[in-house]
């Protein structure tokens, strides 16, 4: 018991709860997409009555303030990146952004914010949308802007790739030469798209995720790109269906019907194969080598190659990464 106190042993037990807590991943396009829909259903046209907020340091603008918020009607919510905006009326826009740990639920009208991991309470005449975040980290975050313009220096401005044809995806892929896993994920890249589905498109495309872009064939982009359609798609389906109509309540980055993501040494659901994966930083690529590396594993060479690769350290420093790029 002494022992679970020692100095060495207690970075060791907290390390290892942040990265539980980081490892539940955050909520990219198909999550919010489904969260769009369930609050859109409940909240365009209807005034937010009141922000109330529980943690002062969730909200990162000064002007307009919260109290400006009271009574204005939502007119539409839209996703910008792994985002949730709430158009209001008079060009006001709320952006949530949830990152690992946020969540939203949708409760009774008035409910209270809980004390340790509430931040924020949206209150509808119908309900109120709880914001929180677990863990100790605070890295959820709400902007309150005024205009388009405003709203678009907060848009990393990834493609959306849902939208976009084939040769728009190419010429965007092809912009610099990153590792496919890296390309994905790059919130100035591709728009919504994190750790968890880059994993399931890349095994749906049968492509490494250490392959460089410049080293694809043509035949083998247009298969990511169909595969990065697929699954989407799916998933968006799958999600809306779990929630069926309801508010969705177990947002997480882990769904036992993910082919890699989050499967570390259980079977490829194709191959049967046991799923490899590559540490990097806090976080994890999980693949199949048979189905995607010529029965290849990625080495440690491959890693230290793949971290070379300007790769930043987290997935906050990618986010908050303000470079935009010229095309
Ligand atoms: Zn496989």
């Amino acid at each position: 018991m002494r022992k679970l106190w020692d100095k060495r042993v207690i970075p060791k037990v907290l390390g290892g709860f942040c990265q539980e807590l980081e490892s539940r991943g955050m909520p990219e396009l198909p999550d919010i997409t489904v969260y769009i829909e369930a609050l859109s259903s409940r909240v365009v046209g209807e005034p937010l009555e009141r922000l109330r907020i529980g943690n002062p340091f969730v909200v990162r603008t000064i002007e307009p303030a919260p109290s400006a918020l009271a009574g204005r009607r939502v007119i539409g919510l839209r996703r910008m990146g792994k985002r949730i905006v709430f158009g209001m009326t008079d060009d006001i826009f709320v952006v949530v952004h949830l990152m690992i740990a946020g969540r939203l639920r949708w409760k009774d009208r008035g409910a209270a914010i809980p004390g340790k991991v509430g931040l924020a309470a949206f209150d509808f005449p119908e309900g109120t949308v709880i914001f929180t975040e677990q863990g100790s980290k605070r890295q959820a975050s709400i902007h309150i802007v005024s205009g388009e313009g405003a709203l678009a220096a907060l848009d990393p401005q990834g493609l959306e790739v849902l939208t976009a044809d084939l040769p728009t995806f190419v010429e965007r892929l092809r912009l610099e030469n990153h590792t496919l896993k890296r390309a994905l994920t790059d919130p100035h890249i591709f728009s919504g798209i994190g750790n968890a589905y880059s994993d399931e498109i890349l095994h749906a495309a049968r492509l490494s995720p250490m392959k460089t872009v410049h080293a694809l064939s043509d035949e083998e982009i247009a298969r990511l790109y169909d595969a990065t359609h697929a699954t989407l798609e799916t998933w968006i389906a799958r999600l809306r269906d779990e929630a069926a109509g309801n508010f969705p309540d177990k947002v997480t980055a882990f769904h036992d019907e993910m082919a890699v993501h989050g499967r570390y040494g259980k079977p490829c659901p194709d191959c049967g194969a046991p799923v490899q994966r590559i540490v990097y930083a806090h976080n994890e690529a999980n693949y199949c080598s048979r189905c995607q590396t010529g029965g290849k594993l990625l080495s440690d060479r491959a890693l230290s190659r793949l971290l070379k690769d300007d790769w930043p350290r987290t997935l906050e420093e990618l986010e908050a990464h303000k470079s935009r790029r010229k095309l």
